[in-house]
Formats: C-alpha cells, structure tokens, sequence
C-alpha cells in the first residue's frame, strides 16, 4: 500500500514526503482509511508503530477539506508534556504546505508560557495537544471554545489512567460537542480502558497491532558501516567462523542475488532464495540447507516467517528491515525451541533512523559492536542526525525556509 492510496490533498503529501515517509505502517494502513470515514476507533499500538500519524494525517485532511474560521477542530489529550511536544513536532512536518495550526499545550513552565497557549485557545488553533491537568486549568476559565471540534483523541489512554487522569479526561469531555469523531490509543488494553472507551467511543472499529517480543536467548548485535562496508564485513564475519547453518537477510530480491553471487565467488556455500524462484527450486535450496549442503541461505523475507528449520547459528540481517515486525520474525528464526543463536545487524547511515525505531519497539538499545580496524573507520550511532528527507524520521525545517507557516507554534 502506498501513502497515495489515501488521496490525501497534495500539500499534505508535501508534508508527509518531507518527513521521509515512503509507506505506510500496518496502523497507518489500517487506521487512515476509517478514520477518513468518519468511524471511532479503539486501537491498541505501542509507540514506534507510527500510530501518531495514523491519527494526525486523516485528521488534517479532514480540516482541510472542511475549514472553519478560528476554530479548534481536534483535540489530542496525552499522558506527558514529552509526548505532546513529539506530536505537535510531527503535527508541524505533516501540516507544513497545510496552514493547519497547532499548539502543544502542557503544565510547568512561567506565566508567559500560559499566556500564549490562553491566547492560541482563545483563537482557536486548529490542533490542541494537550496534557489533561493544563486542559483543565484553561477550562477553568471561560476563554477555551470547542464548539467547532470534531475530534478528540486519546493517545497512551492506558498510561493516562495509571496515572489518574480518568476523571480529568471525563471533565475536559463535558466541554466538547456531542456530536464527534473519538480515537482512542493505548499499548495494552485492561478492563479500566474498555470501561473508557464504553462511555466515550460508538461503535469504533477495533484495531490491533501486536508486537511480539524476540525470544530473550537471542544474542543481538549491531555494527553501524557505511553502506560500502557492508560486503567486506559480512564477507570476514562468514568466512572466519566455520557455520554451518547461517540466513543472511536483504530487504530486496535484487539485493539477495547480488549478495548470493558475491558470496559464492569468496567460496562459501551459499544460495539465494526469493519470490523469483518457483515452489520446487525454493523447497530443493531449503532440503539442501537442511542437510546441511548449503550452508548459507541469502534470503528476502518471505523466508522470515513461518519456515522450521532446527539450530540455525547465526542471523544476519545485511539491510535492516522495514518493520519492526520484520525484525523480531527474522532474528526469531535463531534460537529455537532450546538452542541458542545470534542475531547480527548491518546499519548503515541511511538505516539508523528505522534501527532506532525499532528499539523503540524492543524497549532496549541492541548492542553496538566495534567495527575491526582493517575496515577502515565507521560512522557514529547517532539516528537524530540521518533524520529528515528520505531518511525517515524528524522533519529539518531549515529545508523549508521561504515556505510561510500560519498559526501558532512554541
Ligand atoms: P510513533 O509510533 O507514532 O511514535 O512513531 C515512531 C517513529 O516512526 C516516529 O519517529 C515517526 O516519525 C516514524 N514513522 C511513523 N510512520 C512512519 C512511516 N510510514 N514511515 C517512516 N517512518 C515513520
């Protein structure tokens, strides 16, 4: 599925491709197309599945397609004031080309501070993310209006009941029109969430996306190279160790083959498997790895679900893998039933921002690895720096200058 699959209006594809995002998520897939339908969703998605903009982009289409003068059209309550800023800087790259304003609205900080969301509420901007305690301090006063707004969304609902939000989340809904649009987000989903989403969601389309978690025996590693390093290493890293059950994963069939052919000229024995093989050539190549005739499979991930093959030692993954999803399939494909494997991943520039995703999805860091001297140096980990166009991550405003921005920003 592709990001023009939504017809989304031109300027927020502006946006969207200024934020390096080339498709869609399995959320984003699933969420957009009935949100732009006006329906309630409940969905249950940890941070790193893209959730924020399976919300945000249906929403500023839909505010676009329908402006109001000086109205606040969505309201997104959030556990913390981290969370609200990393919306409303996601909500800045989508809605760049839009106009659509915004504000990030969160306790702590001076009276100036106040003062400024009291008067971007006052004029309605378009988005206010706000965490519910700040929400209810505006309410107090009779400045705020959303008789204009047609969304409300809960983001982290679950960690906003732990944390004692319930009767505040109900408070800030007694102001909103009856007639809405609600999302609700949480990472898991106890019986407190279904008693919330009973009394503010009708009938919301429910939608899942579960991560498993790698089995925990699995050795993770990670070298960060250039890209031109890649070779050379996996090269040292399968001929200095005598394996004898190995799966190297590409993120491509043309990458897979080429990888394949390289490998067999240095020697080992290798063979590439992908969706350009038939049936039968596919089942020879994996009774030949399972006899341990072919030592080496170069595969793309149509190999990395669903297959048994016992005691393979080692998995490296040449290219990082689009989805976190992918990641855990391929690596789980190690250390099965009792044995014990290692999992080996190539970053390169270009891959750090999705690497870090998915840590954010394992909730740990994998361990870097120093790369040997004779490759010569190597780059830093550092994800924040690749992010920006084409690179899948945080938008860099400094590429946008020229481009006027309306409404409210911190
Ligand atoms: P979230 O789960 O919304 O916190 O998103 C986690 C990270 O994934 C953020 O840095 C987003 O910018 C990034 N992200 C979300 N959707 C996509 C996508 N379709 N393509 C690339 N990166 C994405």
């Amino acid at each position: 599925m592709n990001f023009s699959d939504f017809k989304f209006h031109p300027e927020l594809y502006e946006g969207i491709e200024a934020m390096g995002f080339e498709s869609p998520t399995p959320i984003q897939e699933q969420a957009i197309p009935a949100i732009l339908e006006g329906r309630d969703i409940i969905g249950s998605a940890q941070t790193g599945t893209g959730k924020t903009a399976a919300f945000l982009l249906p929403v500023i289409q839909n505010i676009i397609s329908s402006r109001k003068e000086n109205q606040t059209r969505a309201l997104v309550i959030v556990p913390t004031r981290e969370l609200a800023i990393q919306i409303d800087q996601q909500m800045e790259g989508f809605s760049y080309f839009t106009s659509v304003s915004s504000i990030a609205v969160y306790g702590g900080g001076d009276g100036q501070l106040f003062a400024r969301e009291k008067k971007a509420l006052t004029e309605g901007t378009e988005v206010v993310i706000c965490t519910p305690g700040r929400m209810i301090a505006h309410l107090n006063s009779s400045y705020v209006n959303f008789d204009g707004l047609n969304y409300l969304i809960l983001d982290e609902a679950d960690r906003m009941l732990d944390m004692g939000f319930f009767d505040d989340i109900m408070k800030i809904i007694q102001h909103l029109p009856k007639e809405r649009q609600n999302l609700l987000f949480a990472a898991t989903m106890p019986d407190k969430i279904r008693t919330l989403a009973k009394k503010v969601l009708r009938k919301p389309v429910e939608i899942s996306i579960a991560i498993s978690k790698p089995v925990e025996k699995v050795l993770q590693v990670a070298y960060v190279v250039y890209e031109t390093q890649k070779l050379p290493l996996v090269t040292h890293l399968l001929k200095d160790r005598d394996m004898k059950s190995v799966i190297v994963f590409c993120s491509t069939k043309l990458s897979a083959k080429q990888l394949g052919r390289q490998l067999k000229k240095v020697g080992l024995l290798v063979q590439d498997i992908h969706s350009d093989l038939d049936q039968k050539s596919r089942e020879d190549i994996l009774l030949q790895f399972r006899n341990r005739k072919l030592n080496i499979l170069v595969a793309t991930d149509l190999l990395s679900r669903g297959i048994d093959i016992d005691n393979i030692e080692l998995i490296i993954n040449y290219d990082v893998p689009q989805e976190g999803e992918d990641y855990i399939h391929r690596i789980g494909r190690t250390a099965r039933a009792e044995s014990e494997g290692v999992a080996i991943t190539l970053i390169s520039e270009q891959e750090q921002g999705k690497f870090s995703r998915i840590e954010t999805l394992l909730e740990k860091p994998v361990m870097k690895a120093m790369v040997p001297d004779e490759f010569g140096e190597a780059p830093e980990y550092n994800p924040g720096k690749y992010r920006g166009r084409g690179y899948g991550g945080q938008y860099k405003r400094k590429n946008y200058k020229g481009k006027k921005r309306q409404g409210y920003r911190k």
